[in-house]
């Protein structure tokens, strides 16, 4: 994001910081009113349909780094961009479930009876309250005891495989897997039921700490299970343009990634935060903020970037 001319330097407090970032306009409120003005247009203007369904694994095992914020996210803005999306959530906490305003009360059906392979696919899927084309399999605590029935399983990596296959039938353009912080089953589970990898960085001292680690999984999971998988996608998380360690992070993580690193970087922002207070991502939550206005944008880098996550 590029600075208004004139910034002052060392913006008092993150809500200035919020406003002072806005392009070409002047005042705090302007910039929100052009946020919500380029939101309205987003949802009348459509994105073009991928080829096939684009099934993607937001992985990293680090907690906290922004992994459900950013499947919560993009996939809301996909689909208010006329796209039909499905966030699995895998992640036995239920986060991405509570973020996205859908029922995940124990014995609702979620993700742990598709993965063990009691129920279809779409007896687990719910639709979002906030818009209809937003779809999510929830996770209950349930999920939390997959991890060790997966062990003594036949097939136990591709149990969600398996269940999703039927997946192309119910006509997703996109499927998000929300994985927990852990390389574990489920973990693994995802990035043998996916294609493609989506991996969030926050931009914060040992931000690439245990990326190596994930790419290992990745590289293994790639010879003996799931050849067609690949990080296709990484997304900067948790911006802070006030220090200048944001700035070596994201530098950093480019010269690793190169072109895999969308250019569109999250800013850190209390609105964000709020949002899964309220059952809400950040689209509908706040359409006006900068937050909501990144995570736009993102998704349209990721859409535009077509199947396979091609740039070039
Ligand atoms: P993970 O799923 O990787 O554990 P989360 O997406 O749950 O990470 O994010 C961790 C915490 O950081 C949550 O409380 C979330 O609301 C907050 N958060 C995520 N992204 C942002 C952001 N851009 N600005 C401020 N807070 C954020
Ligand atoms: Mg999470």
């Amino acid at each position: 994001m590029t600075s208004i001319p004139g910034e002052p330097t060392g913006a008092p407090t993150d809500v200035s910081r919020e406003t002072w970032d806005s392009q070409d306009v002047d005042t705090p409120i302007g910039a929100e009113a052009e946020r919500a003005v380029r939101m309205m247009h987003a949802a009348q203007g459509q994105l073009p349909r991928p080829d096939r369904q684009r099934v993607f694994t937001i992985a990293n095992q680090k907690g906290g780094v922004g992994k459900t914020t950013t499947a919560v996210n993009i996939a809301s803005a996909l689909a208010l961009q006329g796209m039909r999306v499905l966030v699995i959530d895998l992640d036995p906490q239920g986060n991405a479930s509570t973020a996205l305003g859908i029922e995940h009360r124990p014995g609702t059906a979620s993700s742990y009876e598709v993965l063990l392979g009691d129920i279809d696919v779409g007896e687990a899927v719910q639709q979002s309250p906030h818009n209809e084309r937003l779809f999510c399999i929830p996770a209950t605590i349930d999920l939390a005891g997959a991890e060790i029935e997966l062990v003594s399983m036949v097939a136990r990596e591709g149990r969600l495989r398996t269940a999703l296959s039927e997946l192309e039938q119910y006509d997703f353009d996109y499927v998000f897997i929300d994985c927990p912080p852990s390389l574990g089953l489920l973990t693994i589970n995802a990035l043998v039921a996916a294609p493609e990898v989506l991996i969030p960085i926050q931009c914060e001292y040992y931000a690439l700490e245990g990326v190596g680690q994930l790419l290992r999984n990745i590289e293994m999971v790639k010879a003996h299970l799931n050849p067609a998988l690949d990080v296709t996608t990484v997304v900067l998380t948790m911006y802070d343009g006030r220090t200048k360690l944001a700035d070596q992070v994201a530098m950093d993580v480019r010269a690793h990634f190169g072109d895999k690193v969308l250019q569109t970087v999250i800013p850190r922002s209390v609105k964000v935060s709020e949002a899964p207070g309220y059952g809400m991502s950040i689209i509908d939550y706040d359409p006006g903020s900068r937050g909501a206005m990144s995570y736009l944008d993102a998704s349209r880098e990721l859409a535009y970037r077509g199947a396979g996550g091609q740039t070039r």
